[in-house]
């Protein structure tokens, strides 16, 4: 059985108050709970203290990148270790944003996925078409290249620490979601590349994220999908109201 996994991607929103905010009421309403993984992706200069806030919360708190090279001269990057220390236990990779607006290719980021996990943080990698992709017919391919790319080297026991986004490119941000039928269909053609590249046994453990415009009143339906393991969410993670009832998707 997996755990339905919920993300809050703030991307470069919130302030520290704001910050601070929203996760004490995010940590008050989870309390103990088991039935759901949830974790917060701040901007690196509030991990440390966000990470502060949820010791002892089932939250966890992630990165949204962290740099292909241990350590050294890296003006402007933040390491592995760094974001350990601070208290990051995840890495958001291959976002779109990552590839799309600052060039991140596929060997970039599977650099970054093999530093992140021998460097003992989780990651979770993002892969999606963008529209005229989709128009194409090119969406499995798409898929596809970005997934064995982002994993390649990737031993299968490092596997239990990855989660796959599908995040398709014209629905990020845009208010247009994937119905469930899209999302199914690429959710379970990612199952099965995972199959093929590791085991059935990864196949069938390691969960696929939707997102792209998931919100309170779109949740449960994506949720519903037999392949559709759980959520990255941008805009609607930002606030306790428009977060929560995602998080109650179930209830
Ligand atoms: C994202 O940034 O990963 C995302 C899915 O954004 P939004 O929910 O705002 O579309």
């Amino acid at each position: 059985m997996r755990t339905p996994y919920l993300a809050g991607n703030w991307k470069m929103n919130l302030d520290r108050r704001a910050a601070l905010d929203l996760v004490g009421t995010l940590r008050e309403h989870v309390g103990t709970r088991t039935d759901v993984e949830v974790a917060v992706f701040p901007p690196f200069v509030y991990i440390d203290e966000v990470a502060r806030a949820l010791a002892g919360s089932p939250v966890r708190v992630g990165a949204q990148n962290c740099c292909d090279e241990e350590k050294g001269a890296f003006t402007g990057e933040v390491s592995v270790s760094q974001l350990r220390d601070v208290g990051a236990e995840i890495v958001v990779l291959g976002h779109s944003e990552r590839r799309h607006i600052y060039g991140e290719a596929d060997e970039l980021v599977n650099r970054k996925a093999q530093r992140a996990l021998d460097g003992g943080l989780d990651v979770i990698l993002c892969v999606g078409e963008t529209l005229e992709e989709r128009k194409g017919g090119l969406t499995e391919k798409v898929v596809r290249t970005q997934l064995q790319g982002g994993l390649a080297g990737v031993a299968t026991r490092d596997m239990d620490r990855v989660t796959i986004a599908y995040e398709p490119v014209w629905a990020i941000g845009t208010g247009v979601v994937a119905t469930p039928a899209q999302a199914g269909e690429v959710h379970a053609y990612v199952r099965g590349l995972l199959s093929g590249l590791f085991s059935t046994d990864v196949a069938q453990t390691v969960r696929i994220q939707y997102g792209g415009s998931v919100k309170a009143s779109n949740v449960k339906e994506l949720m519903a999908v037999g392949d559709v393991d759980g959520a990255l969410v941008g805009g609607a993670s930002l606030k306790a109201d428009d977060f929560l009832p995602i998080l109650d998707f179930a209830r």
